[in-house]
């Protein structure tokens, strides 16, 4: 069978596994070993799984693989250790993912769309739309290839790398799962960003989930969202802001507000006071992102995000400004995928 019609074994669930062993006429435990094999061992290839029967691995080999992501370029930051990673899908597709190291544990950005479908005015992801979704194994399968590559094991898991989760809403859900149950990473250590489909965030309320939900708010004023992010045409500012806290409800998990600060377009003292009408009496916290520029026109703003998280400080707003890792290698998601397209 060509390579490219083999199913991948990477993502199937223990009871399939299982009954894959007993189509092969194995007993039911060998597919419990091919489970250890993909999700604890993380093995790239069926030949490492050394306890199975060579005989099941190459029955296996004839319409099954294991495939992951390959990676092709990474940027290391020599400051803060930060990589950047450029990865090949089965289909030449080139998708971005970072790795961040923090106190607490190694965290990864991933990529749940090759490009990104909502055209925000200052993210490179979206310049020339959106190609496809990943799948739940594409999306999982980066984290593989990043631990296989770095050697290091990762506990957090935030999608805030190419595409619009909540756009591909069935296969993140499925992802998440499988980081969950098959991969042992803990619910709470897993957020999801999104520019504010507010039909799919009252969705993931409903799944009641424990992940953590970030929302792209970047602007007070329903015109100054429409200005940057065409989903606010959409769904305007109320609805998605009731939105999030129907999922804090729902949950219990309190929402994070991604604010990217654009010098003299979102950072005065009118945002600041707009902002706490709309949020200051709701559970929040405000994640202030400084603005990464994909054009020569706009300027980066790091005094500025200073200056603005003391405005919120009066105003009794919690934020916190984002730790800008990776700066000497052009981490906003889509950069190294577009140099490379040349987009
Ligand atoms: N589609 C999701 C995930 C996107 S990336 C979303 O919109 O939330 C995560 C965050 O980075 C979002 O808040 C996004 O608006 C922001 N972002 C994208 N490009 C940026 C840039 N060039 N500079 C600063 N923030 C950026």
């Amino acid at each position: 069978m060509p390579l490219s019609e083999k199913i991948n074994l990477f993502g199937k669930s223990l009871p399939e596994l299982e009954e894959i062993a007993l189509n092969f006429g194995e007993r039911k435990f060998r597919g419990k070993q091919l489970y250890e094999w993909l999700y604890n061992k993380k093995v790239l290839n069926l030949e490492e799984c050394s306890n199975l029967p060579k005989s099941f691995i190459n029955q296996l080999n004839n319409n099954y693989m294991i495939h992951h992501p390959e990676v092709i370029k990474v940027l290391t930051d020599p400051e803060d250790g930060t990589q950047k990673y450029l990865l090949k899908l089965e289909d030449d597709k080139l998708i971005e993912a970072v790795l961040m190291n923090y106190s607490f544990g190694n965290s990864v950005c991933l990529s749940t769309q090759v490009g990104c479908a909502m055209g925000c005015t200052f993210c490179a992801s979206g310049k020339n739309g959106k190609d496809r979704n990943l799948t739940a194994e594409e999306i999982a399968g980066q984290i593989i290839a990043i631990e296989n590559y770095s050697g290091k094991q990762i506990s957090n898991i935030v999608l805030m790398g190419m595409g619009e989760p909540l756009d591909n809403f069935d296969n993140v859900l499925k992802f998440i799962k499988l980081a969950n149950q098959n991969l042992n990473i803990g619910q709470r250590h897993i957020t999801l960003s999104t520019c504010g489909l507010v039909d799919k965030i009252k969705a993931l309320a409903d799944e009641k989930l424990q992940i953590n939900l970030a929302i792209s708010l970047h602007s007070p004023f329903q015109n100054k969202r429409e200005e940057i992010l065409p989903i606010a045409k959409r769904y305007n500012i109320d609805q998605l802001i009731n939105a999030s806290k129907e999922y804090f409800n729902k949950t219990g998990r309190r929402v994070t507000y991604e604010y990217t600060v654009i010098p003299d377009f979102n950072n005065s003292e009118a945002d600041a006071l707009e902002l706490k009408k709309l949020i200051g009496n709701i559970p929040h916290h405000i994640n202030l992102i400084p603005l990464n520029p994909v054009t020569k026109e706009v300027k980066p703003s790091r005094d500025n995000v200073k200056l603005f998280a003391e405005i919120l400080n009066k105003q009794g707003l919690i934020s916190t400004i984002r730790r800008k890792n990776g700066k000497n290698i052009e981490a906003a998601c889509g950069q190294l995928r577009n140099q490379e397209l040349e987009i």
